[in-house]
């Protein structure tokens, strides 16, 4: 496998190679679920499962974990606040469980209806709490963390002497004390740049477990590494997630790496890049916060009408997971027609008849996609090569380009590989499965035909030409076999 990947930690494209041959562990960052599932999910949801696909595809035995997050991650994923997810059940009178459970349970209905594979395993932060205190444990035995009042702090100064925090994200401590605002609980940290590792829960705070510190919660970085050592080992592939989340988050990941074990998590961290709407950045405040539900059923002023779940994916998949993306109501009508012309191409592709000779070259057509999905999954350059494919595809339709029976079987597969396993892209479910009826009954009764006509029983042969047209469908004998079309 020849595949390169852009490796946030050198900068640079490198080429990949997995710790265990043919086996992949690939960790990425899942929800925080506390409201209605947006883009912001959607778009690493695709992204990796895209990666996941490919790896599958390849013959490698891929380890996926995506986790859940269900406790410690706090507004403005500072160190202090309320729990984002405990806030909610405040509001709305409800167990943080039940709030978690409800907004996981919508997060997999949206993924479902993009597509998206279920990870190989999903773990919640709040069933590995065991593994946490375990690991802070590890982080104060070795001297790089401290406790005061019950909470615990990785002491970052400290660390920073032996290692490089920010090797990751590129900033320099000193970047951090200038950007970290000060906060109520800052007199507990010795250094701003410090992070919580377990924080003491205040009486009004609802999610609390005890721990060798106090009663408490853990930190959201902790959360991460722990459950990625858990299912991956200490060391492994890839680590995944939003560009949002280089720094502070997985920057700390490595921080608590390297403090509680001595090596680095991950190999290649791969971060896809954040979305925008009609240019401007999602937020509430600005009124195009656009929830998934509402694009598929169209209840939101600020798009015209709904759109299939599979329009939201191939858009999405159309830039570069690098790149940004500018949702409009243009920019997704124009992938919707995009769309359904490569769809309509794989229904077509099915219904060709193939010639004795080819007059086209399918190992180029081939060779390009490989080529682009090993360029950093470079997903925009493959649908591009598809449609130099829908080209060809058309050519052969009208005649003046004909292809041999291999050379259509290898293009069918070119087509279905690309498109529905590795894209994940699949046609309107109504529509294929009466369509894919329809190509079976045709070919089954063509072949009773063909049968017919082999034992020279004209009558029957002429008795289903008739009926069929009678029923709107014309089928026409040529010298490469028997074509039909609904008209
Ligand atoms: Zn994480």
């Amino acid at each position: 496998m020849d595949l390169k990947i852009y490796n946030t930690l050198s900068r640079k494209k490198e080429k990949f190679n997995s710790i265990s041959k043919n086996h992949v562990g690939m960790y990425v960052c899942g929800p925080t679920v506390y409201g209605e599932p947006h883009l912001g999910h959607a778009r690493p949801a695709i992204v990796f499962d895209v990666i996941f696909r490919y790896f599958t595809h390849q013959g490698l035995k891929t380890r996926y974990v995506r986790n859940i997050t269900d406790v410690g991650h706090l507004e403005n994923d500072s160190d202090d606040g309320e729990d984002k997810i405990s806030k909610k059940a405040r509001s709305e009178k409800l167990e943080p469980m039940e709030v978690a459970h409800f907004y996981t349970k919508k997060y997999h209905d949206c993924l479902k209806k993009l597509n998206c594979l279920t990870p190989s395993i999903e773990p919640r932060a709040s069933g590995h709490i065991i593994e946490q205190i375990e690991m802070i444990e590890r982080i104060i035995q070795n001297g790089y963390a401290y406790i005061v009042n019950g909470s615990v702090y990785m002491n970052v100064i400290k660390y920073n002497k032996d290692h490089n925090y920010g090797i990751l994200s590129g900033r320099k401590i000193e970047d951090n004390i200038d950007g970290t605002r000060e906060l109520e609980s800052q007199s507990e940290k010795k250094h701003s740049a410090d992070f919580a590792l377990w924080k003491k829960a205040s009486d009004r705070h609802i999610m609390k477990w005890n721990s060798p510190w106090s009663l408490g919660f853990p930190g959201w970085h902790i959360e991460c590494s722990a459950m990625s050592k858990k299912y991956l080992g200490n060391h492994f592939d890839i680590h995944g997630g939003g560009l949002d989340l280089i720094f502070p988050h997985h920057e700390a990941e490595i921080c608590q790496s390297f403090a509680a074990d001595k090596c680095k998590p991950a190999n290649y961290w791969i971060h896809n890049n954040l979305i925008t709407i009609d240019g401007q950045k999602m937020g509430k405040s600005l009124n195009n916060f656009i929830n998934l539900e509402e694009f598929f059923t169209g209840k939101h002023e600020k798009i015209n009408r709904a759109y299939h779940p599979m329009t939201i994916r191939f858009f999405i998949l159309q830039a570069h997971y690098r790149g940004t993306l500018d949702f409009s109501n243009n920019a997704l009508a124009a992938a919707e027609k995009g769309y359904i012309k490569l769809m309509a191409t794989i229904e077509t592709l099915d219904r060709l008849v193939p010639s004795k000779k080819s007059s086209v070259n399918i190992i180029n057509l081939e060779k390009n996609c490989c080529d682009a999905m090993n360029d950093d999954f470079n997903t925009p350059i493959l649908i591009a090569h598809l449609f130099d494919g829908v080209k060809i595809i058309n050519s052969i339709k009208k005649g003046t380009l004909k292809i041999n029976s291999e050379d259509l079987k290898k293009l069918q597969s070119i087509f279905k590989t690309f498109i529905i396993e590795i894209l994940g892209l699949k046609p309107l479910k109504e529509k294929t499965n009466s369509k894919e009826k329809i190509n079976e009954i045709m070919k089954l009764i063509l072949e009773l035909r063909s049968n017919a006509k082999k034992s020279q029983d004209w009558k029957s042969a002429d008795l289903i030409r008739e009926k069929l047209k009678k029923a709107g469908i014309e089928i026409k004998d040529n010298r490469d076999g028997t074509e039909w079309e609904i008209n």
